[in-house]
């Protein structure tokens, strides 16, 4: 797709994708340590579906289900990051750099959503409660 600079509508243009690289490696990081329940959940999985094979079961078993929950822990994390990081390039950062005039700048700078309108009681509406507050009980 050709993206224009907004400033001198130059097409050498590139997509700096800052959020989607720190992204995608946070979220590996992350998602490993958010892993580590996992591990040991796995681990623990393994030892005893491998008990059934015995001592070696248990060992190698135990390794395999640690192994996995890492992985997967990992995995997680940097398809979580990466989109993370994208939703943030997109809407966030200027993720889009001029070569020709060196400036930065967002596809959809205006995206954000405009705020309900304040509610305001129309005036008309209003009854006039002073007449009953002050009826004589
Ligand atoms: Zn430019």
């Amino acid at each position: 797709m050709a993206i224009n600079c907004p400033y001198c509508k130059s097409k050498k243009v590139i997509a700096k994708n800052y959020g989607k690289k720190v992204g995608s490696a946070v979220g590996t990081v992350a998602g490993a340590a958010i892993g580590i329940p996992k591990v040991i959940t796995g681990a623990r999985i393994g030892a005893s579906v491998g008990a059934i094979a015995g001592p070696a079961g248990i060992a190698v078993g135990t390794l395999a289900g640690g192994v996995m929950g890492a992985l997967v822990g990992g995995v997680i994390g940097n398809t979580a990051g990466t989109a993370l990081g994208e939703v943030i390039d997109e809407n966030v950062l200027d993720n889009y750099h001029c070569l020709n005039c060196a400036k930065s700048f967002s596809l959809n700078p205006q995206k954000k959503r405009p705020l309900p309108p304040p509610y305001s009681s129309d005036p008309s509406h209003h009854s006039t409660p002073s007449e009953f507050d002050d009826y004589p009980t």
